[in-house]
């Protein structure tokens, strides 16, 4: 395919900040490249749209397959964009770039929110490690702010993979279960429950609404168990049909007393500041591995070390150490 022409700074910059959806697509693209000279555009573009991002809700959506994602995301999206707001809807799918199939699927998702003009749905690029695909979301998520998008979902499959790094870039953390067949806890991690700043039992319609009732008491239950937050908030637990429009509105009522309680003690900008710490990190760790792997020096004696090692010449924090001398000297 031949490659489009690449914009220049100015225009990639003027498009997203106009909220040009094109434009907005093709920056998140270069964000996206592999390429190394697209990287230092790149960054260059986020310098150049920071100061107009941070003024979005930040909510991450995860939950097991089958759970109702897609649905939940197109019915409470077209609430949310029924209020007049923007909606960008960003997904991290972990199966993808092991396969090349995906979890999520190839379904048409979303379809009513994809045909708005206010709502802006994106994919995670594939074909990365995690730690990669992640920086990429977190950037486009800027992109989209920039490009004056109201509220972002970061959805995840809510497999374990991806769920510490989105609760890292978001403000609210959604968990959609099901009422299960009695061992409402399973199916899920813990872990992942533990990050929840609220969790929505779907799919309570028909005859699951007693079910979906007596979960929801018992995940309230199970949430006092774990520690207090240290934040103050006290996860909530709701339930609602994504398919029937039931409910939704009482989640939007938790967002927004959760933002309410969370601007006023200040724990908001506390946890964005905090995440803006994480990120440097996650930065540099990443910049370090992928310089560190490229390195040609590195590269030549990689294989020899990992049979120094496989022989038992040399264990393996030696043949680490030595690696990392070669390449720090
Ligand atoms: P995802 O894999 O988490 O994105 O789940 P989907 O949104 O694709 O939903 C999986 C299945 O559950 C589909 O057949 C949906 O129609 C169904 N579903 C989703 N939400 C509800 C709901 O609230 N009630 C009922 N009864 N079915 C639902």
């Amino acid at each position: 395919m031949k490659r489009r022409k690449r914009l220049s700074i100015e225009d990639y910059k003027s498009g997203v900040l106009s909220g040009d959806r094109v434009a907005l697509s093709r920056a998140i693209t270069l964000v996206e490249s592999t390429l190394e000279s697209d990287n230092e555009v790149a960054a260059k573009l986020i310098d150049e749209i920071y100061d107009f991002t941070g003024n979005s809700f930040r909510v991450g959506i995860t939950g097991v397959p089958g759970v109702g994602k897609s649905t939940f995301i197109e019915s409470f999206g077209n609430q949310i964009l029924e209020m007049g707001k923007k909606l960008a809807v960003l997904t991290i799918d972990p199966s993808s770039q092991k396969t090349g199939g995906s979890i999520l699927g190839d379904k048409t998702r979303m379809e009513r929110l994809s045909q708005s003009k206010n709502a802006f749905i994106r994919p995670s690029p594939s074909g990365d490690a995690l730690g990669g695909v992640a920086h990429k979301t977190r950037e486009t998520m800027l992109l989209c702010e920039a490009a004056g998008f109201d509220v972002i979902f970061i959805e995840t499959v809510g497999v374990g993979q991806s769920e510490t790094a989105v609760k890292n870039m978001v403000d609210f953390f959604l968990l959609l279960m099901l009422a299960g067949a009695g061992d409402e806890l399973q199916g899920i991690k813990k872990g992942i429950m533990e990050m929840a700043d609220a969790i929505a039992i779907n799919k309570a319609d028909g005859e699951n609404i007693k079910n979906a009732k007596n979960a929801q008491r018992e995940y309230q239950n199970a949430l006092h168990l774990f520690p207090a937050n240290e934040n103050g908030w006290i996860p909530k637990v709701n339930i609602c049909s994504a398919l029937q429009n039931e409910g939704l509105k009482d989640i939007w009522k938790t967002m927004q007393e959760f933002l309410l309680q969370q601007k006023q003690s200040g724990s908001f900008n506390e946890n964005r500041k905090e995440q803006s710490i994480h990120w440097m990190h996650q930065t540099i760790h990443h910049f370090l591995k992928q310089n560190f792997y490229k390195n040609p020096e590195i590269n030549k004696k990689m294989s020899k070390f990992e049979n120094e090692v496989r022989s038992g010449n040399k264990h393996s924090m030696q043949a680490a150490r030595f690696l990392l001398n070669e390449y720090f000297k």
